[in-house]
């Protein structure tokens, strides 16, 4: 999440055309989805009209620059989607809501197998975490409230890396809050119940919106590794 100043949205007349503009732009994708997309998918379409089964639930930021389908090369059917200002999972019966009622329909009536906590690079919610004073964040008391979902998070990094600053302080608290969300996704019944029998698995990953990596990260607190290097580390342990 980055958060525009009003005058960065509304800069007089000209903010409006541009604006009109950028909405004219979105109808003109429809439009060019259903003549030039949907024909060459057509079967895959009528294949998911009348139901879905996706096997992930991907949890990530509202954030504009993250797209979870591109990121993972994905197709509609395959993963069932939820954003939210800072990839946030209130603990079970913190703040009972979309997310929880999310997470509880992908594990009971979904059967998702796997759930993917997404964070991502410059992540303006863990910018507003780590500037509780900041002028812009005490203007929404909503957005506040949200965050502090993820205290715990800026907590820990604030004891276990006093030495960072700036972008550093950020990407560690980024990499922290999602191991802390998926700390509260245990916390959900429908989460507890699915882990006990074996049939889901638990994921962390951040997304690094400038070189397009990926790195997946433990709840542990071990450091991140790059997807690809991961994966190549499984096909030699095999
Ligand atoms: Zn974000």
């Amino acid at each position: 999440m980055t958060a525009p100043t009003p005058a960065e949205t509304h800069s007089g007349d000209h903010g409006v055309d541009h604006a009109t503009d950028e909405f004219a732009a979105l109808i003109e994708g429809v439009i060019q989805f259903r003549r030039r997309v949907y024909p060459e998918r057509q079967e895959q379409f009528r294949r998911l009209a009348s139901g879905q089964r996706p096997h992930t639930l991907f949890i990530t930021c509202a954030d504009s620059r993250v797209v979870p389908e591109m990121i993972t090369q994905t197709d509609p059917g395959q993963l069932f989607v939820c954003r939210n200002i800072g990839n946030i999972v209130p603990a079970y019966g913190e703040m009972m809501g979309g997310v929880s009622a999310i997470v509880e329909y992908a594990c009971t009536a979904l059967g998702v197998s796997h759930i993917l906590v997404c964070g991502h690079s410059d992540c303006g919610a863990m910018k507003g975490l780590l500037n509780p004073d900041d002028p812009n964040l005490r203007r929404m008391p909503t957005v506040a409230s949200w965050l502090r979902n993820a205290e715990a998070a800026r907590g820990v990094v604030e004891v276990t890396r006093p030495d960072l600053e700036g972008a550093a302080k950020v990407q560690a608290l980024v990499e922290q809050n999602v191991r802390l969300q998926m700390q509260h996704l245990r916390t959900h019944p429908a989460v507890a119940a699915r882990l006990a029998e074996g049939s889901l698995s638990l994921h962390g990953w951040v997304y690094n919106i400038e070189d397009g990596t990926v790195s997946t990260l433990d709840e542990a607190g071990g450091e991140p590794v790059p997807l690809d290097k991961a994966v190549a580390s499984k096909g030699r342990a095999r």
